[in-house]
């Protein structure tokens, strides 16, 4: 597999948002025009599930296909455009230490974890009730219906020639990182995936780190 590592110019003490997200939990906050976000894997080999909502119309939101065909490639990485349901771009990927992200493997949930593994983790944490748990808590006006197909930051999906989706050991390592810039303002779902069936991270759930730049203020010297 050959990627393209980005590195960021970015300085990390003027960030004006740095947060760590446990281990399974969910995070909701919004990144304005201009910002630059990033997500930071600390541990390695975490499946960080990604959503972004436009902050003044929760009506457009992410859009896997929309982005899978602006870019004419299944993986994103630095350079991809993160496009809406409404053919708008609302971040572009600036930075990424990891090379792979995912955007067709979906979120976990109380079904999947079912279908794919068995009746009795039913009851198990998952990225939708994540997602659901998170979207109560803000009165964004949005439900179970408009969870669209999110990003697997971190995530290894890799497709086979014959179309076939594997969800493969984890590429990431502690330390690496995916940054973007906002192209508007943008609310964004973030569920730290809890989940303990899937070799995507290694069966161990671990905490990531968020941090936003202003984008007059983030340059180092
Ligand atoms: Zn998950």
């Amino acid at each position: 597999m050959t990627v393209e590592m980005v590195e960021s110019t970015l300085d990390p003490a003027v960030a004006v948002l740095n947060e760590v997200v446990p281990a399974g939990e969910p995070w909701m906050g919004t990144v304005r025009k201009g910002e630059v976000f990033r997500i930071l894997d600390l541990e390695g080999n975490q499946a960080v599930d990604t959503l972004f909502y436009n902050a003044a119309d929760s009506e457009e939101r992410y859009s896997a296909s929309n982005t899978i065909r602006a870019q004419a490639n299944l993986y994103l990485t630095s350079g991809t455009r993160l496009m809406s349901n409404r053919g708008n771009v609302m971040l572009d990927i600036v930075a990424d230490t990891c090379g792979r992200h995912d955007t067709l493997g979906g979120a976990c949930s109380a079904e999947s974890n079912t279908v794919r593994y068995a009746i009795e983790k039913r009851h198990m944490h998952s990225c939708r009730d994540n997602f659901l748990a998170a979207l109560a808590r803000a009165d964004f006006g949005i439900t179970k219906r408009d969870l669209p197909s999110n990003i697997n930051f971190f995530m290894n999906v890799p497709v086979t020639p014959a179309g076939q989706l594997t969800f493969a050991d984890g590429i990431s390592a502690p330390g690496r990182y995916v940054e973007m810039r906002a192209a508007m303002d943008v609310v964004v779902l973030i569920s730290n995936c809890p989940q303990l069936n899937n070799p995507c991270n290694a069966y161990n759930p671990t905490p990531i780190r968020l941090m936003v730049w202003n984008s007059a203020r983030g340059q180092s010297p």
